[in-house]
């Protein structure tokens, strides 16, 4: 099957599934996951329509970004693991960083980025699953962080993000993302321009959908598996 059909295929799925949740029209966006995958692959979603692009490794990405900089409309987001010495770049080309986990990245984010790109948006990160090995925050740590992140003039703190533990059945998935679609009830009360929920990814899109998420990451089922 052609990257063409393939979104096709998903967007129906994610119409449908919206449908389903009673989620209003156009609530649930989807981010193309192109980490690994080929410029000419990336041509060709946007050739279909798509705009949104997900990269996880900074050089990677960032060649993608430049490639394409004369399309318009594109919308490039930061989903992989950020250190330190990396974030100029990021700052610099994203449009999004959805992995936001600690204060110092913040700052140097918002010291780096650059006045005439505007301002950053950016998810915060939350360990739902309460995995050592994963990033993201704590739950509990949430408000206080996002107070933290809401100082700095060039982010816009937009929601947040999380990668729940696999689980294989649509019961065990809920336990996590339903804690998720509460603690971004929490941060919308509490907080302006709280409008993004990313996630659900192929294995848990239905479940993320019913649980109010706004933005599924899809790689593998638009672009094929990664070698
Ligand atoms: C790779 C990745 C995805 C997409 O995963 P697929 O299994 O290829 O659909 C989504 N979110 C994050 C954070 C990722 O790193």
């Amino acid at each position: 099957m052609s990257i063409a059909q393939n979104l096709t295929n998903i967007l129906e799925q994610i119409q449908q599934l919206s449908q389903e949740a009673q989620r209003p029209e156009g609530a649930v966006s989807l981010l193309a996951v192109s980490k690994t995958k080929p410029i000419s692959a990336i041509e060709e979603a946007i050739r279909a329509g798509q705009k949104a692009f997900g990269e996880n490794y900074v050089q990677e990405g960032v060649e993608k970004v430049q490639h394409f900089a004369n399309v318009q409309d594109l919308e490039w987001h930061f989903i992989g693991l950020l250190q330190s010495n990396k974030t100029r770049l990021v700052a610099e080309h994203f449009h999004w960083v959805q992995t936001l986990d600690r204060v110092k990245i913040a700052q140097r984010l918002n010291e780096q980025r650059p006045l005439s790109k505007g301002k950053l948006n950016v998810l915060i990160q939350i360990n739902i699953s309460d995995e050592a090995s994963k990033s993201g925050i704590s739950p509990t740590d949430m408000l206080p962080f996002a107070r933290e992140i809401q100082q700095f003039p060039n982010l816009k703190l937009r929601g947040l993000m999380a990668i729940p533990k696999p689980e294989s059945t649509p019961e065990a998935q809920k336990i996590a993302l339903a804690q998720m679609q509460q603690l971004f009830l929490q941060l919308q009360e509490q907080f302006e321009g709280i409008d993004t929920l990313s996630m659900g990814m192929s294995d848990d899109m239905p479940t993320a959908i019913a649980c109010g998420s706004t933005m599924v990451r899809i790689g593998t089922a638009i672009f094929g598996a990664r070698s």
